[in-house]
């Protein structure tokens, strides 16, 4: 008899999800099947549920790319895993291992590449299906709750605070304090980095302060571009994981000279692009990168963090029939951290 599982799932783009039963997947050759934990909602299900892409997610779709959970069954192929380590499955699914990018480190870009949630079932779901060679290790003593988030957020944040350069001592501008941005601050502290917290919320700006950042400033009271350069001289680096086109713009216009500024956030649709001065970028030798989600390598490191106990998600947790309703609390960016559907 197939084993039935429960699972969130989007039949059409805009729609809400739908909790049905459906068959648990069977892992193929070098598979894990992966019972799920834990599974944070991250801004881009929101995006995939709403079509906000080009292409579209594939539907039916199970969304959900932040997976901690434990290792349930074992494919044909793999070696390494036991039933029941602790693991975790992050956006990027999939890479093919062979082009110039992979090669070289950056099957972040790999034309070729998978995603979890995306192009491939995720986590809002009983169980997934996962390549071995792509699922995180988690310290088996790990909470996995809390070290759901770091699975996307983590990742991305801390590759896109890689991707700036900046050193232990400098300054760096984090603008948007949410589920990414919150987590962003503590890997910018464990890295030495001084931290200006940029967002529209006092709430978020609060919850800045509590995780390290050296000053705040509300963009929705005080110009954060003025603010930043009259008080600190500008930073010297700039990550961006808001999702308003303008707070782009402004990051960029927050650097000091031969500053850096990663891009992370994706706000989709026609706000999809920026005004930029050709002449601040030349003459002020300024640098502007985009960083997508991370590489394995970045997520093991990024998990290490988490594991040290350098970096901790706030989170609130809820069971996966309120998934509606937590995609609807982020359109109106009424959600401070992080919220973890509760699987098991
Ligand atoms: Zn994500
Ligand atoms: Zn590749």
């Amino acid at each position: 008899m197939t084993q039935m599982m429960k699972a969130a799932i989007l039949h059409e783009l805009g729609k809400p999800l739908k909790i049905e039963r459906v068959p648990v997947p069977e892992p193929g050759h070098g598979d894990l099947l992966i019972r799920v934990t834990a599974c944070g909602v991250c801004h881009s299900d929101l995006h995939a549920a709403s079509g906000d892409w080009t292409p579209p997610p594939v539907l039916p779709l199970i969304p959900g790319h932040e997976v901690a959970g434990t290792v349930a069954g074992i494919g044909p192929g793999v070696s390494g895993f036991r039933l029941g380590d602790k693991v975790g499955v992050p956006w990027m699914y999939s890479s093919c291992g062979q082009c110039e990018f992979c090669l070289a480190g950056m099957e972040t870009v790999c034309k070729s590449a998978e995603a979890t949630g995306y192009t491939k079932p995720g986590g809002f779901a009983e169980y997934l299906v996962a390549p071995a060679a792509f699922v995180g290790w988690l310290p088996q003593g790990s909470d996995p709750y809390s070290m759901a988030p770091i699975l996307c957020a983590g990742v991305t944040t801390y590759r896109g605070l890689k991707r700036t350069q900046a050193r232990p001592g400098q300054w760096v501008a984090l603008v948007g304090i949410g589920g990414l941005g919150h987590i962003a601050i503590q890997y910018a502290r464990a890295m030495g980095l001084r931290v200006v917290a940029v967002d529209v919320s006092d709430e978020k700006l609060d919850l800045a302060k509590s995780l390290g950042a050296e000053m705040v400033v509300n963009a929705a009271m005080t110009d954060p571009v003025a603010e930043i350069q009259t008080k600190i001289g500008g930073t010297h680096a700039a990550v961006v994981t808001a999702v308003a086109s303008r707070a782009f713009e402004q990051a960029l216009l927050m650097l000091r000279p031969g500053g850096t500024v990663a891009y992370i956030g994706l706000p989709g649709g026609k706000s999809d692009e920026i005004r930029a001065s050709i002449s601040a970028i030349t003459n002020w030798e300024l640098t502007v990168r985009g960083s997508n989600v991370g590489s394995r390598q970045d997520l093991n490191e990024a998990i290490a963090f988490a594991a040290n106990g350098l970096v901790r998600a706030t989170i609130r947790t809820v069971a996966l029939e309120e998934i509606n309703a937590v995609l609807d609390d982020m359109r109106k960016g009424r959600i401070v951290g992080r919220v973890v559907l509760k699987l098991e």
